[in-house]
């Protein structure tokens, strides 16, 4: 993916969260982009504590596509990916991970809110321990302040 491509998937991604938001849900977005970098195939929004967007995207991707053609497409997500997210895009084959702001920013977003008790686990350490060579892009600084405007304030009145 170019740069350029970057940030309009991850502001697509963004979009996502805010409508998650909207729907009384966690925001948090991600959108599954095809080999040519610029055509999102799906999108998902939070929608619970174990059905976060990028995993329920992963399943949502491995369902409907074959693995070798996964490999070639990216997650694309408004923030670094939990473990749980990271080893289910993992499974699904997916080949790269691309995220706006990283896990620290959301943890000092979220502190210790019961709803999101952050797991402090970087997805390159997941992905280190595995077999494929998944490629991870991000923090993206140019766009990581929009992806924590969504969620600023959100926590506070949760
Ligand atoms: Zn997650």
């Amino acid at each position: 993916m170019t740069h350029e491509q970057i940030i309009r998937a991850l502001r697509r991604a963004n979009e996502v969260a805010r409508r998650a938001m909207a729907m009384g849900r966690h925001p948090f977005g991600a959108v599954l982009v095809a080999p040519d970098g610029e055509t999102v195939l799906a999108e998902q929004g939070n929608i619970d504590t174990v059905h976060h967007a990028e995993a329920t995207l992963a399943r949502h991707a491995a369902l409907n596509w074959p693995a070798d053609y996964l490999w070639q497409c990216t997650l694309v997500t408004t923030f670094e990916p939990c473990a749980m997210c990271a080893g289910t895009s993992y499974w699904a084959h997916i080949g790269r991970v691309v995220y706006g702001a990283e896990e620290s920013a959301l943890l000092a977003l979220t502190g210790d809110h019961p709803e999101n008790p952050t797991l402090s686990l970087p997805c390159r350490e997941v992905f280190a321990r595995g077999q494929k060579k998944i490629e991870v892009i991000g923090p993206v600084p140019e766009v990581a302040e929009e992806m924590i405007a969504t969620h600023r304030g959100f926590w506070q009145q949760r």
